[in-house]
């Protein structure tokens, strides 16, 4: 198809390509679990693991008052933690490259392009980084493309969230009205792992996907002090999305995050869309979500990032190198926000008393 012949060198996106990166890994730690079809997730970890001193859960340690019983973070030995997650969605697989280049980066000082990352090479030192590339192989696994960019919108539904029964598309939204989709389906798109489990709509309470379980064991053991689910938006502008069904808090360090990466886009000539605070505190709840999941899980920042994709689709239409760009400035981004939280968490557990 057209939208396979230039792919750069460093775009990276295949199941073989986190089997290899992985497989690579020395500086860091590799964790893994089984997907509903069988495949390998990988969670990488660099850093050194934080003794968070936890004597209750998260709920617990709320209801006394004091967070420091799920997670004291006050203590000097204390390192930042951040927690990237790629591919939740199989169709949408821009976030996976990045985070094996980053893992890249982190491993050799380089990416695939073989560009130097100095600042970036040594990270470890000082920051606890969790990357999981994919964290939805089987849905990977329904799209047999490197890249989607060039793609028509409608062949992308058709491989994103697949068709009904009678051969129509599922698409977006009404894809999420019926869970799991598996009996429902005619062609099951990468939304889906292989029973039909939509991850970031998954009953959180009794997960019913390993691979949710997975992202909220994660989240729960290491506690990262910033959560980001990388997606692909289409060919909407790059942009984190606002959190709806979350505390204030947590919106207003998503806007100011927004803010700030906004700045940082522009001074290298690209843009992204910063969303307002979404007030949704009415019934029912609205956009209850994995990135509510991980919030209450272990009560830090997740938020979710869309990408623009590149495809045959509207005005705004990316480039590989642009996508790319967007994304390492979004890490770049990240990684300043958890250098600078040791403010904030004074300021959360002062708020909880
Ligand atoms: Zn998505």
């Amino acid at each position: 198809m057209e939208q396979n012949k230039k792919i750069p060198v460093f775009w990276k996106s295949a199941l073989a390509d986190i089997e290899e990166t992985a497989s690579k890994v020395r500086k860091g730690n590799i964790r893994m679990i089984r997907s509903a079809g069988g495949r390998p997730v990988y969670f990488a970890q660099y850093g050194r693991k934080n003794d968070f001193r936890r004597t209750a859960n998260l709920s617990s340690a709320s209801g006394c008052g004091d967070i420091r019983c799920y997670a004291d973070k006050t203590g000097p030995d204390i390192r930042p933690g951040l927690f990237l997650v790629g591919a939740m969605h199989g169709a949408e697989f821009e976030g996976t490259v990045a985070l094996l280049n980053l893992i890249n980066i982190l491993e050799t000082g380089r990416d695939f392009a073989g560009d130097d990352y100095p600042e970036w090479k040594n990270l470890d030192e000082w920051l606890n980084i969790y990357i999981i590339p994919c964290l939805n192989p089987d849905g990977r696994a329904r799209v047999p493309f490197e890249s989607v960019c060039g793609m028509s919108f409608e062949d992308f539904r058709y491989y994103a969230q697949g068709t009904w029964k009678d051969g129509s598309l599922a698409g977006w939204p009404d894809c999420k009205k019926v869970h799991p989709i598996s009996d429902a389906a005619g062609h099951l798109g990468g939304y889906y792992n292989d029973d039909g489990i939509n991850i970031m709509h998954d009953d959180f309470f009794s997960p019913m996907a390993e691979e949710t379980r997975f992202l909220l064991d994660m989240a729960d053991e290491y506690v990262p002090d910033a959560t980001v689910l990388l997606h692909g938006g289409t060919n909407a502008p790059n942009m984190l999305l606002q959190p709806a069904c979350v505390p204030m808090y947590f919106k207003e360090e998503t806007r100011k995050i927004a803010l700030s990466l906004q700045k940082r886009c522009q001074k290298h000539g690209m843009s992204t869309l910063v969303k307002d605070i979404e007030i949704s505190d009415n019934m029912p709840p609205v956009k209850m979500n994995a990135v509510t999941a991980v919030t209450m899980k272990c009560g830090e920042l997740c938020m979710t990032y869309e990408s623009n994709q590149g495809l045959d689709r509207g005005e705004l239409i990316l480039t590989h190198e642009e996508i790319y760009k967007q994304h390492m400035l979004l890490f770049a981004e990240m990684i300043e926000y958890v250098r600078n939280l040791p403010e904030r968490r004074a300021v959360k557990i002062a708020a909880a008393k």
